[in-house]
């Protein structure tokens, strides 16, 4: 097994339960505190926070100063928009990561077998 291999089982192996129990946490908050809202309405949403996060990048991109406070408030948006739309939507993220890693890992490991980059 190649170094990467052991970090991507390990990656996994943290992912398993954990992200299972954040997500069921947010929806908890989400259910008690807000008004429900379709997965529809979190997708929308999630895409808006990714555009801000994108506006900011390309502000400092073309040389303009941005507070990294900011990186860290629109980053935060995107995870939480994106665990509420994967709650509305019925997506359980823990297995849905777990599957795309281990995806990633074997096209990686073809191509590291080809002597290519991913
Ligand atoms: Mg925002």
């Amino acid at each position: 097994m190649s170094k990467m291999a052991y970090e991507n089982l390990d990656l996994i192996n943290t992912l398993t339960n954990n992200l299972s129990l954040i997500q069921k946490k947010f929806d908890i908050y989400q259910n008690n505190c807000f008004s429900k809202k379709t997965p529809e309405f979190f997708c929308l949403e999630l895409n808006g926070e990714a555009g801000e996060l994108a506006n900011i990048e390309k502000k400092q991109w073309k040389g303009k100063n941005v507070e990294f406070s900011k990186f860290e408030d629109e980053a935060a948006d995107v995870f939480i928009a994106l665990i509420n739309y994967c709650n509305a939507r019925g997506v359980n993220i823990e297995n849905a990561v777990i599957e795309k890693l281990k995806k990633i890992e074997e096209k990686r490991q073809v191509l590291l077998n080809n002597k290519e980059e991913y």
